[in-house]
C-alpha cells in the first residue's frame, strides 16, 4: 500500500470537489478559471495531473511515466491515485474543480471508493446545458481576422464590410476546419452519449446541479458561484456537528 491516498487532515476544512460537465464551446474552460479566481478553487484536468506527477517524480507519477514512455494508456488506478495526491497538496485546500475525469460511470464509481477513505466526498457535478442547435450556430458561426486575430460570427458579429476587418482592413478571414457544422454536431453529439451515464451517476447520488449554459457569461458564473457557496456552507455546518458530537 503506497501512500498516495490523500489526507485532508493537512487542510482546515475539507477541500470541496468539483466536477465541471460540459460539452466543447460551453465556455467550461472560462467558468473554471473564474471559479479558480473567485474561491481560490484548483482546476484539475488529467493531463496536466499526469505531467506534473511525473515531473515530480511522485510513486504513482513513477508508474505514470513508464506507462506513457511504452506508449499505453494510464490506468484509472494511476490516474485516481495522482489525483489524490494532487488533492492534499496545500494549494488544493480550498478544493479543486476535477476536469475531464471521470468519464465513465466505472471511473466514476473508483473515484468515490478513493476519496471516501479520505474522508472526501464529490460535492456536486455540475452540468453546463446547452441548446445543440443553438451551439451549432454559435460555434459554427465563428471566424477570425488572419491578420489581427480580431473574432466575428456570421450572425452575431458581422464586419461592417462583407469580408473586411473593422479593427485592421485585412481581407483573409480564417475559420477552423471543425467549426463546420457537422463536425460541431457530431462533438456535441459524442459528448452527450459519453456523458449521460455519468449525467444518471450523479443524479443518483443527489449531487448533480445543472446550469443553463446558453445565457450570458455572468449569468453561467454567478449561477456556478450561488452552487459552491452552499456548498462551502454545507461543508462547514458538516464540521460544526462532527465537533459537537
Ligand atoms: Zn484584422
Amino acid at each position: 500500500m503506497s501512500a498516495t491516498n490523500a489526507d485532508p487532515h493537512i487542510h482546515d476544512v475539507n477541500p470541496i470537489v468539483l466536477i465541471l460537465l460540459g460539452p466543447p464551446g460551453a465556455g467550461k474552460g472560462t467558468q473554471a478559471r473564474i471559479l479558480e479566481e473567485k474561491f481560490g478553487l484548483v482546476q484539475l484536468s488529467t493531463g496536466d495531473l499526469l505531467r506534473s506527477a511525473v515531473a515530480a517524480g511522485t510513486e504513482a507519477g513513477k508508474q505514470a511515466k513508464s506507462v506513457m514512455e511504452a506508449g499505453g494508456l494510464v490506468s484509472d488506478d494511476i490516474v485516481i491515485s495522482v489525483l489524490s495526491d494532487r488533492i492534499a497538496q496545500p494549494d488544493c485546500s480550498k478544493g479543486v474543480i476535477l476536469d475531464g475525469f471521470p468519464r465513465t460511470t466505472v471511473q466514476a464509481g473508483e473515484l468515490d471508493n478513493v476519496l471516501d477513505n479520505s474522508k472526501l466526498k464529490i460535492n456536486a457535478a455540475i452540468s453546463l446545458e446547452v441548446d445543440d442547435s443553438e451551439m451549432v450556430t454559435r460555434i459554427s458561426g465563428r471566424f477570425t481576422c488572419g491578420t489581427c486575430g480580431e473574432g466575428y460570427h456570421d450572425v452575431y458579429k458581422r464586419p461592417k464590410v462583407d469580408g473586411v476587418c473593422d479593427k485592421c482592413g485585412g481581407t483573409h478571414m480564417k475559420r477552423r476546419e471543425d467549426d463546420n457544422p457537422e463536425t460541431v454536431a457530431e462533438r456535441l453529439k459524442a459528448y452527450h452519449a459519453q456523458t449521460a451515464p455519468l449525467i444518471t451517476y450523479y443524479q443518483g447520488k443527489e449531487i448533480l446541479k445543472t446550469v443553463n449554459a446558453m445565457s450570458d457569461i455572468n449569468n453561467i458564473s454567478n449561477a456556478l458561484s450561488n452552487i459552491v457557496n452552499t456548498l462551502r456552507t454545507d461543508v462547514k455546518k458538516d464540521i460544526g456537528m462532527k465537533q459537537e458530537v
